[in-house]
Protein backbone atom coordinates (compact mmCIF):
# COMPACT_ATOMS: atom_id res chain seq x y z
CA UNK A 1 0.00 0.00 0.00
CA UNK A 2 0.88 3.72 -0.81
CA UNK A 3 3.08 2.55 -3.50
CA UNK A 4 2.13 5.60 -5.60
CA UNK A 5 3.42 8.36 -2.94
CA UNK A 6 6.38 9.68 -3.95
CA UNK A 7 8.58 11.55 -1.42
CA UNK A 8 6.65 11.92 1.90
CA UNK A 9 8.32 9.49 3.58
CA UNK A 10 7.58 10.30 6.98
CA UNK A 11 3.82 10.34 5.96
CA UNK A 12 3.97 7.05 4.15
CA UNK A 13 5.57 4.73 7.26
CA UNK A 14 3.27 6.41 9.63
CA UNK A 15 0.40 5.51 7.75
CA UNK A 16 1.71 1.95 6.76
CA UNK A 17 2.46 1.52 10.34
CA UNK A 18 -1.08 2.47 11.47
CA UNK A 19 -2.92 -0.07 9.23
CA UNK A 20 -0.94 -2.59 10.09
CA UNK A 21 -1.74 -2.29 13.77
CA UNK A 22 -5.43 -1.35 13.45
CA UNK A 23 -4.18 1.80 15.08
CA UNK A 24 -5.56 4.27 12.92
CA UNK A 25 -7.13 7.48 14.22
CA UNK A 26 -10.88 8.60 13.88
CA UNK A 27 -9.62 11.88 12.42
CA UNK A 28 -6.49 12.33 10.71
CA UNK A 29 -5.51 15.97 9.46
CA UNK A 30 -3.35 15.48 5.93
CA UNK A 31 -1.95 19.19 6.23
CA UNK A 32 0.52 20.49 3.48
CA UNK A 33 0.96 22.47 0.11
CA UNK A 34 -1.22 21.76 -2.98
CA UNK A 35 0.11 19.03 -5.22
CA UNK A 36 1.96 17.44 -2.56
CA UNK A 37 -0.06 14.01 -2.44
CA UNK A 38 -2.82 14.60 0.47
CA UNK A 39 -5.44 13.17 -1.82
CA UNK A 40 -3.78 10.20 -3.29
CA UNK A 41 -2.65 9.08 0.19
CA UNK A 42 -6.19 9.83 1.28
CA UNK A 43 -7.13 7.56 -1.13
CA UNK A 44 -5.05 5.05 -0.73
CA UNK A 45 -5.56 4.78 3.11
CA UNK A 46 -9.75 4.27 2.48
CA UNK A 47 -8.44 1.22 0.26
CA UNK A 48 -6.35 0.35 2.52
CA UNK A 49 -8.92 0.55 5.81
CA UNK A 50 -11.47 -1.49 3.30
CA UNK A 51 -9.78 -4.39 2.53
CA UNK A 52 -9.93 -7.93 2.94
CA UNK A 53 -6.67 -8.66 1.11
CA UNK A 54 -2.89 -8.23 1.40
CA UNK A 55 -3.62 -4.38 0.91
CA UNK A 56 -0.98 -4.04 -2.06
CA UNK A 57 -2.39 -1.84 -4.99
CA UNK A 58 -2.90 -4.62 -7.12
CA UNK A 59 -4.95 -6.85 -4.59
CA UNK A 60 -7.48 -8.46 -6.07
CA UNK A 61 -10.39 -8.49 -3.34
CA UNK A 62 -13.84 -7.18 -4.41
CA UNK A 63 -13.19 -4.10 -1.89
CA UNK A 64 -9.82 -3.03 -3.62
CA UNK A 65 -11.51 -3.60 -7.45
CA UNK A 66 -14.06 -0.94 -6.53
CA UNK A 67 -11.84 1.53 -4.47
CA UNK A 68 -9.20 1.66 -7.48
CA UNK A 69 -12.14 2.62 -9.80
CA UNK A 70 -13.46 4.93 -7.17
CA UNK A 71 -16.96 3.63 -7.26
CA UNK A 72 -17.04 2.07 -3.38
CA UNK A 73 -19.92 2.48 -1.51
CA UNK A 74 -17.75 3.09 1.92
CA UNK A 75 -15.87 6.60 0.68
CA UNK A 76 -17.51 9.73 0.74
CA UNK A 77 -15.44 12.68 -0.84
CA UNK A 78 -16.54 16.43 0.22
CA UNK A 79 -14.94 19.89 -0.58
CA UNK A 80 -13.69 22.13 -3.41
CA UNK A 81 -11.02 21.08 -5.58
CA UNK A 82 -10.21 22.35 -8.99
CA UNK A 83 -9.67 18.71 -10.97
CA UNK A 84 -10.17 18.97 -14.46
CA UNK A 85 -6.37 19.93 -15.33
CA UNK A 86 -5.50 16.54 -13.55
CA UNK A 87 -8.17 15.10 -15.95
CA UNK A 88 -6.23 17.17 -19.24
CA UNK A 89 -3.23 15.40 -18.04
CA UNK A 90 -4.73 11.78 -17.94
CA UNK A 91 -6.27 12.91 -20.78
CA UNK A 92 -2.97 13.37 -22.82
CA UNK A 93 -1.48 10.24 -20.69
CA UNK A 94 -4.12 8.31 -22.23
CA UNK A 95 -3.73 9.21 -25.61
CA UNK A 96 0.27 8.72 -25.53
CA UNK A 97 0.18 5.36 -23.67
CA UNK A 98 -2.77 3.73 -23.72
CA UNK A 99 -2.96 0.93 -21.18
CA UNK A 100 -4.00 0.18 -17.70
CA UNK A 101 -2.21 2.38 -15.94
CA UNK A 102 -3.16 5.55 -17.88
CA UNK A 103 -6.89 4.92 -17.82
CA UNK A 104 -6.95 3.85 -14.13
CA UNK A 105 -5.43 7.38 -14.31
CA UNK A 106 -8.36 8.87 -16.08
CA UNK A 107 -10.97 6.91 -14.90
CA UNK A 108 -10.02 7.88 -11.25
CA UNK A 109 -9.56 11.91 -12.27
CA UNK A 110 -12.63 11.79 -13.47
CA UNK A 111 -14.44 10.19 -10.75
CA UNK A 112 -12.63 12.64 -8.12
CA UNK A 113 -14.61 15.28 -9.30
CA UNK A 114 -17.84 12.62 -9.85
CA UNK A 115 -17.98 12.36 -6.31
CA UNK A 116 -18.89 15.47 -5.14
CA UNK A 117 -21.77 14.91 -6.43
CA UNK A 118 -22.72 11.44 -5.16
CA UNK A 119 -26.08 11.04 -4.11
CA UNK A 120 -25.88 10.28 -0.80
CA UNK A 121 -24.66 13.64 -0.22
CA UNK A 122 -27.45 15.72 -2.09
CA UNK A 123 -30.24 12.93 -0.89
CA UNK A 124 -32.98 16.14 -0.02
CA UNK A 125 -32.23 18.43 -1.91
CA UNK A 126 -31.96 16.43 -5.35
CA UNK A 127 -33.23 19.83 -7.22
CA UNK A 128 -30.17 21.72 -6.06
CA UNK A 129 -28.46 19.58 -8.94
CA UNK A 130 -30.25 21.03 -11.82
CA UNK A 131 -27.81 21.19 -14.60
CA UNK A 132 -25.23 19.30 -13.28
CA UNK A 133 -27.91 16.02 -13.71
CA UNK A 134 -27.60 15.29 -17.45
CA UNK A 135 -23.25 16.47 -17.58
CA UNK A 136 -23.16 13.55 -14.85
CA UNK A 137 -25.25 11.22 -16.84
CA UNK A 138 -22.65 12.12 -20.34
CA UNK A 139 -19.98 11.02 -17.88
CA UNK A 140 -20.91 8.06 -16.60
CA UNK A 141 -21.88 6.99 -19.93
CA UNK A 142 -18.59 8.20 -21.35
CA UNK A 143 -16.43 6.35 -19.27
CA UNK A 144 -18.57 2.95 -20.00
CA UNK A 145 -16.63 3.32 -23.24
CA UNK A 146 -12.92 3.52 -20.90
CA UNK A 147 -11.94 -0.14 -20.28
CA UNK A 148 -8.13 -0.57 -18.84
CA UNK A 149 -8.43 -4.08 -19.65
CA UNK A 150 -9.26 -3.96 -23.37
CA UNK A 151 -7.67 -1.00 -24.85
CA UNK A 152 -5.58 -1.48 -27.65
CA UNK A 153 -2.33 0.37 -28.98
CA UNK A 154 -3.49 3.27 -29.70
CA UNK A 155 -7.48 4.60 -28.91
CA UNK A 156 -10.15 4.02 -31.21
CA UNK A 157 -11.99 6.84 -32.54
CA UNK A 158 -14.60 5.78 -30.12
CA UNK A 159 -12.33 6.03 -26.80
CA UNK A 160 -10.84 8.99 -28.10
CA UNK A 161 -14.11 10.78 -28.47
CA UNK A 162 -15.51 9.68 -25.19
CA UNK A 163 -12.64 10.59 -23.42
CA UNK A 164 -12.71 14.17 -25.36
CA UNK A 165 -16.26 14.25 -24.19
CA UNK A 166 -15.35 13.24 -20.24
CA UNK A 167 -13.15 16.10 -20.40
CA UNK A 168 -15.59 19.28 -21.77
CA UNK A 169 -17.92 17.84 -19.34
CA UNK A 170 -15.87 17.83 -15.98
CA UNK A 171 -14.75 21.29 -17.24
CA UNK A 172 -18.40 22.51 -16.88
CA UNK A 173 -19.26 20.53 -13.81
CA UNK A 174 -16.98 21.83 -12.00
CA UNK A 175 -18.29 25.46 -12.52
CA UNK A 176 -21.80 23.72 -10.52
CA UNK A 177 -19.39 22.01 -7.86
CA UNK A 178 -20.34 24.23 -4.92
CA UNK A 179 -17.75 26.41 -3.11
CA UNK A 180 -18.08 24.40 0.42
CA UNK A 181 -20.11 21.30 1.02
CA UNK A 182 -23.36 22.54 2.34
CA UNK A 183 -24.60 21.47 5.56
CA UNK A 184 -27.11 19.43 4.18
CA UNK A 185 -23.89 17.61 3.17
CA UNK A 186 -22.88 17.76 5.90
CA UNK A 187 -26.10 16.09 7.41
CA UNK A 188 -26.39 13.62 5.08
CA UNK A 189 -22.90 12.40 5.35
CA UNK A 190 -23.29 11.86 9.26
CA UNK A 191 -26.84 9.67 8.25
CA UNK A 192 -24.74 7.32 6.24
CA UNK A 193 -21.74 7.66 8.66
CA UNK A 194 -23.79 5.64 11.01
CA UNK A 195 -24.84 2.67 9.11
CA UNK A 196 -23.04 -0.09 8.81
CA UNK A 197 -19.98 -0.56 6.34
CA UNK A 198 -20.35 -2.99 3.29
CA UNK A 199 -16.01 -3.46 4.04
CA UNK A 200 -13.92 -2.77 7.42
CA UNK A 201 -14.38 0.39 7.12
CA UNK A 202 -16.30 3.87 6.18
CA UNK A 203 -13.77 6.70 5.22
CA UNK A 204 -14.76 10.29 4.88
CA UNK A 205 -12.16 12.75 3.12
CA UNK A 206 -12.75 16.65 3.09
CA UNK A 207 -10.75 18.54 0.77
CA UNK A 208 -10.13 22.49 1.82
CA UNK A 209 -11.64 21.51 5.23
CA UNK A 210 -10.83 24.92 6.60
CA UNK A 211 -13.04 26.80 4.23
CA UNK A 212 -16.15 24.77 5.59
CA UNK A 213 -18.83 27.83 6.72
CA UNK A 214 -19.41 28.09 10.03
CA UNK A 215 -23.10 26.16 10.05
CA UNK A 216 -20.77 23.08 8.48
CA UNK A 217 -18.02 23.80 10.43
CA UNK A 218 -20.40 23.14 13.43
CA UNK A 219 -22.10 20.37 12.17
CA UNK A 220 -19.09 18.49 11.46
CA UNK A 221 -17.40 19.24 14.65
CA UNK A 222 -20.27 17.49 16.21
CA UNK A 223 -19.71 14.31 14.69
CA UNK A 224 -15.63 14.65 14.91
CA UNK A 225 -16.96 14.70 18.71
CA UNK A 226 -17.84 11.01 19.10
CA UNK A 227 -16.90 9.71 15.34
CA UNK A 228 -18.75 6.15 15.15
CA UNK A 229 -16.64 3.35 15.74
CA UNK A 230 -16.62 2.11 11.66
CA UNK A 231 -15.54 5.62 10.37
CA UNK A 232 -12.49 7.56 9.57
CA UNK A 233 -12.30 10.87 8.61
CA UNK A 234 -9.55 12.26 6.76
CA UNK A 235 -9.38 16.13 6.44
CA UNK A 236 -6.91 18.06 4.00
CA UNK A 237 -5.83 21.53 4.14
CA UNK A 238 -3.08 23.67 2.54
CA UNK A 239 -4.29 26.19 5.29
CA UNK A 240 -3.22 24.27 8.86
CA UNK A 241 -3.30 27.42 10.24
CA UNK A 242 -6.80 28.15 9.44
CA UNK A 243 -8.22 25.10 11.22
CA UNK A 244 -10.73 25.28 13.91
CA UNK A 245 -8.41 24.75 17.31
CA UNK A 246 -11.61 22.17 17.98
CA UNK A 247 -10.65 20.75 15.27
CA UNK A 248 -7.35 20.29 15.07
CA UNK A 249 -7.33 18.99 18.61
CA UNK A 250 -9.05 15.87 17.20
CA UNK A 251 -6.61 15.14 14.66
CA UNK A 252 -3.56 13.25 14.16
CA UNK A 253 -1.45 15.56 11.94
CA UNK A 254 0.48 14.11 8.79
CA UNK A 255 2.47 16.96 7.40
CA UNK A 256 3.03 16.65 3.83
CA UNK A 257 6.24 18.66 2.35
CA UNK A 258 6.36 20.69 0.01
CA UNK A 259 7.69 18.51 -3.80
CA UNK A 260 10.53 20.67 -4.97
CA UNK A 261 11.66 20.30 -8.50
CA UNK A 262 13.31 17.43 -8.62
CA UNK A 263 10.98 15.38 -7.14
CA UNK A 264 8.06 17.44 -8.81
CA UNK A 265 10.08 15.95 -12.02
CA UNK A 266 10.12 12.68 -10.81
CA UNK A 267 6.33 12.48 -10.34
CA UNK A 268 5.54 14.08 -14.23
CA UNK A 269 7.55 11.09 -15.00
CA UNK A 270 6.99 8.36 -12.93
CA UNK A 271 3.17 8.62 -12.60
CA UNK A 272 2.55 10.47 -15.73
CA UNK A 273 5.57 9.45 -17.99
CA UNK A 274 5.86 13.02 -18.93
CA UNK A 275 9.32 13.95 -19.90
CA UNK A 276 8.39 17.54 -19.37
CA UNK A 277 10.65 19.74 -17.51
CA UNK A 278 8.12 21.16 -14.76
CA UNK A 279 9.09 23.34 -12.39
CA UNK A 280 6.49 22.22 -10.04
CA UNK A 281 3.79 20.00 -10.28
CA UNK A 282 1.06 22.64 -9.62
CA UNK A 283 2.58 24.38 -12.82
CA UNK A 284 2.74 21.22 -14.44
CA UNK A 285 -1.24 20.95 -13.74
CA UNK A 286 -2.03 24.75 -14.58
CA UNK A 287 -0.64 24.63 -17.71
CA UNK A 288 -3.65 22.16 -19.15
CA UNK A 289 -6.06 24.37 -18.08
CA UNK A 290 -7.41 26.56 -21.14
CA UNK A 291 -6.60 30.16 -20.27
CA UNK A 292 -3.64 29.08 -18.05
CA UNK A 293 -3.31 31.39 -14.85
CA UNK A 294 -0.01 32.81 -16.25
CA UNK A 295 -1.78 33.81 -19.73
CA UNK A 296 -5.15 34.73 -17.59
CA UNK A 297 -2.19 37.11 -16.13
CA UNK A 298 -0.47 38.56 -19.19
CA UNK A 299 -4.46 39.43 -20.18
CA UNK A 300 -5.01 41.35 -16.94
CA UNK A 301 -1.79 43.62 -17.34
CA UNK A 302 -2.40 44.53 -20.87
CA UNK A 303 -5.90 45.37 -19.91
CA UNK A 304 -4.95 47.56 -16.79
CA UNK A 305 -2.09 48.70 -18.69
CA UNK A 306 -4.56 50.39 -20.85
CA UNK A 307 -6.88 51.55 -18.13
CA UNK A 308 -4.02 53.27 -16.88
CA UNK A 309 -2.62 54.87 -20.20
CA UNK A 310 -6.22 56.06 -20.77
CA UNK A 311 -6.66 57.78 -17.29
CA UNK A 312 -2.62 59.25 -16.92
CA UNK A 313 -2.51 62.92 -17.77
CA UNK A 314 0.82 64.13 -18.99
CA UNK A 315 3.41 64.25 -16.36
CA UNK A 316 1.55 62.68 -13.69
CA UNK A 317 3.69 60.66 -11.48
CA UNK A 318 3.06 56.86 -11.21
CA UNK A 319 4.75 54.01 -9.14
CA UNK A 320 7.41 51.67 -11.20
CA UNK A 321 5.05 49.23 -12.00
CA UNK A 322 2.01 51.07 -13.04
CA UNK A 323 3.89 53.49 -15.14
CA UNK A 324 5.61 50.23 -17.26
CA UNK A 325 2.04 48.65 -17.75
CA UNK A 326 0.68 52.08 -19.25
CA UNK A 327 3.82 52.70 -20.97
CA UNK A 328 3.74 48.96 -22.62
CA UNK A 329 -0.26 49.69 -23.16
CA UNK A 330 0.67 53.32 -24.91
CA UNK A 331 3.24 51.38 -27.00
CA UNK A 332 0.53 49.11 -28.33
CA UNK A 333 -1.82 51.74 -29.09
CA UNK A 334 -4.43 49.56 -28.11
CA UNK A 335 -7.71 50.87 -26.17
CA UNK A 336 -8.84 49.12 -23.16
CA UNK A 337 -12.19 48.49 -25.29
CA UNK A 338 -10.34 46.28 -27.82
CA UNK A 339 -8.02 44.08 -25.43
CA UNK A 340 -11.44 43.00 -23.76
CA UNK A 341 -12.86 42.29 -26.63
CA UNK A 342 -9.69 40.02 -27.73
CA UNK A 343 -9.86 38.37 -24.25
CA UNK A 344 -13.62 38.04 -24.92
CA UNK A 345 -12.95 36.39 -28.19
CA UNK A 346 -10.00 34.31 -26.97
CA UNK A 347 -11.78 32.91 -24.14
CA UNK A 348 -14.99 31.84 -25.77
CA UNK A 349 -16.95 34.87 -24.13
CA UNK A 350 -15.23 33.51 -20.96
CA UNK A 351 -17.11 30.07 -21.41
CA UNK A 352 -20.07 31.73 -22.24
CA UNK A 353 -20.09 30.27 -25.91
CA UNK A 354 -17.57 27.87 -25.03
CA UNK A 355 -17.72 26.14 -22.16
CA UNK A 356 -14.35 24.02 -22.35
CA UNK A 357 -13.09 27.91 -21.34
CA UNK A 358 -15.71 27.41 -18.22
CA UNK A 359 -13.48 29.01 -15.13
CA UNK A 360 -11.44 31.76 -17.51
CA UNK A 361 -13.51 34.51 -15.75
CA UNK A 362 -12.78 33.69 -12.58
CA UNK A 363 -9.05 33.34 -13.46
CA UNK A 364 -9.38 36.76 -15.38
CA UNK A 365 -10.77 38.23 -12.24
CA UNK A 366 -8.36 37.00 -9.75
CA UNK A 367 -5.32 37.85 -11.92
CA UNK A 368 -6.34 41.26 -12.26
CA UNK A 369 -7.25 41.64 -8.53
CA UNK A 370 -3.98 40.15 -7.88
CA UNK A 371 -2.11 43.24 -10.22
CA UNK A 372 -4.82 45.94 -8.37
CA UNK A 373 -3.43 44.84 -5.39
CA UNK A 374 0.12 45.07 -6.42
CA UNK A 375 -0.23 48.72 -7.56
CA UNK A 376 -2.33 49.56 -4.28
CA UNK A 377 1.25 48.44 -2.03
CA UNK A 378 3.34 50.64 -4.59
CA UNK A 379 4.23 53.66 -2.26
CA UNK A 380 4.78 56.16 -4.85
CA UNK A 381 1.50 56.24 -6.70
CA UNK A 382 -0.17 59.06 -7.47
CA UNK A 383 -3.45 59.32 -4.97
CA UNK A 384 -6.46 59.76 -7.84
CA UNK A 385 -5.21 56.63 -9.93
CA UNK A 386 -4.62 54.63 -6.43
CA UNK A 387 -8.07 55.95 -5.69
CA UNK A 388 -9.31 54.51 -9.34
CA UNK A 389 -7.59 51.32 -8.68
CA UNK A 390 -9.20 50.85 -5.30
CA UNK A 391 -12.75 51.29 -7.17
CA UNK A 392 -11.56 48.54 -10.17
CA UNK A 393 -10.38 46.62 -7.28
CA UNK A 394 -14.22 46.33 -5.51
CA UNK A 395 -16.00 46.26 -8.84
CA UNK A 396 -14.04 43.63 -9.91
CA UNK A 397 -14.62 41.75 -6.90
CA UNK A 398 -18.32 42.21 -7.14
CA UNK A 399 -18.40 40.80 -10.11
CA UNK A 400 -16.69 37.49 -9.59
CA UNK A 401 -19.62 37.48 -6.60
CA UNK A 402 -22.39 37.91 -8.87
CA UNK A 403 -20.70 35.45 -11.02
CA UNK A 404 -20.24 32.32 -8.30
CA UNK A 405 -23.00 32.85 -6.44
CA UNK A 406 -26.18 34.10 -9.03
CA UNK A 407 -24.43 32.14 -11.83
CA UNK A 408 -24.46 34.67 -14.56
CA UNK A 409 -23.60 35.07 -17.90
CA UNK A 410 -19.45 35.80 -17.82
CA UNK A 411 -19.37 37.79 -20.79
CA UNK A 412 -22.09 39.80 -20.22
CA UNK A 413 -20.64 40.39 -16.55
CA UNK A 414 -17.53 41.65 -18.69
CA UNK A 415 -19.16 43.69 -20.44
CA UNK A 416 -20.46 45.40 -17.78
CA UNK A 417 -17.70 45.75 -15.56
CA UNK A 418 -16.07 47.33 -18.42
CA UNK A 419 -18.78 50.07 -18.29
CA UNK A 420 -18.49 50.51 -14.80
CA UNK A 421 -14.51 50.91 -15.07
CA UNK A 422 -15.48 53.86 -17.45
CA UNK A 423 -14.30 51.98 -20.51
CA UNK A 424 -16.34 53.43 -23.83
CA UNK A 425 -18.09 50.92 -26.15
ZN1 LIG B 1 -7.87 -5.67 -1.07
Amino acid sequence: MFENLIAQEAVRAGLQDAVTEGSVPPVLLFSGPPASGKLTTALELARALSCTGSRAWNCPCPHCVRHRLLTHGDLLLLGKRSLPEEISVARDFLARSPGQTSAYFFLRSARKLLARFSPVLWAGEETKLGKAVPLIQSIEESLDLIQPDKLGPSLSDSEAKAADSVLSDCRALEALCPEQPGVFMIRNMEVWAQLAPTSARKTVIIENADLMQDSSRNAMLKILEEPPETVRFVLLTPRRASMMATILSRSRIYNFIPRDETTSRLVASRVFKSQEAVSSLQAFFESRMPFPPLEAKQAARGFIGCLLASRVEGGSSLGPLASSLAREAAASEAKPRQVLDAIIATTGGFGAKDKSMTGSFLRFIKAMLSVFSELLSESSGNPAILAKVEEWSRLAREAAIQYSSLNRNPELLAEVLADSFGVAS
